[in-house]
């Protein structure tokens, strides 16, 4: 049985003192509903807050994520930041590939790859985001995408690493434009990525991962999004810099 995972990402958004505010409204307005055994939630804040972040949700079942993070493990990469550097500030999670690191930043499939590794091997536990262009989408390109990056990105990532991952399938032209894929469009690309998963791995394996759907999700359609089956989370941009939406969609998945 798979549980329901809601993330935020607040991208490069709050100040020091507005993400500890939020941190702390997020962790009261959950504290209900995230219990062991039951769904997961997560806050992901720009790297700078990582910590006082961290510090604000030293209590609370509300897990910390980082948006993105280096392959390399340690030395001369000026500006970036390591796997253990967000251990180290109480990280359990990372989004890699957002489509704003894919198409604003340029990241390859391959350096994409690379992080997925480095998250596995230093004990985090990526979300690894895949979606197509609206361009691709009209072009019919929709599976062709999905279906490379998800080779991509998981390439040479065994059976045993898979449980470590989340798949958020986030559609580019869904996302921060306040058009949200249906439910329907939605279903349909999840129960593909479990069919590319299913012929990349096994079955239980393809039934078991989870993956969340992201793109102008919001408390108005997190419920309706959440009853697809194939739809076991979401990942929230916008929605999740405002506590009492980001609480609202957590209600939904309770
Ligand atoms: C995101 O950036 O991951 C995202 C889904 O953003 P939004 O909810 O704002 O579309």
């Amino acid at each position: 049985m798979r549980k329901a995972f809601i993330a935020g990402n607040w991208k490069m958004n709050t100040n020091l003192h507005s993400a500890v505010v939020l941190a702390k409204e997020i962790a009261e307005g959950c504290a209900d509903v995230v219990h062991e055994g039951g769904l997961t939630v997560a806050v992901c804040p720009p790297a700078l807050y990582l910590s006082a972040v961290s510090a604000a949700l030293s209590s609370s079942p509300v897990a910390l994520g980082a948006q993105n993070m280096h392959f390399e493990t340690t030395g001369a990469f000026t500006g970036e930041i390591s796997s253990a550097m967000l251990k180290d500030v109480g990280c359990t999670y990372v989004i890699l590939g957002h489509s704003e690191r894919r198409h604003v930043f340029g990241e390859s499939g391959t350096m994409i790859n690379k992080k997925v590794h480095a998250a596995i091997s230093a004990g985090l536990l990526p979300i690894l985001c895949v979606g197509e262009l609206a361009g691709q989408r009209e072009a019919g390109e929709t599976e062709a995408v999905i279906e490379r990056q998800l080779h991509e990105g998981l390439s040479q990532v065994g059976v045993e690493k898979m449980a470590a991952v989340t798949i958020a399938y986030e559609p580019c032209w869904a996302i921060g434009t306040g058009e949200t894929a249906t439910p329907q469009q939605a279903q349909e690309v999840h129960a593909f990525i479990r069919k590319t998963l299913e012929g990349l791995y096994d079955r239980s394996l393809a039934q078991e991962a989870r993956i969340q759907y992201g793109g102008s999700a919001n408390p108005g359609n997190a419920a309706e999004l959440l009853e697809q089956p194939d739809v076991d989370g979401l990942l929230v941009g916008g929605a999740s810099l405002k506590g009492a939406d980001f609480v609202a969609i957590v209600d939904a998945a309770g």
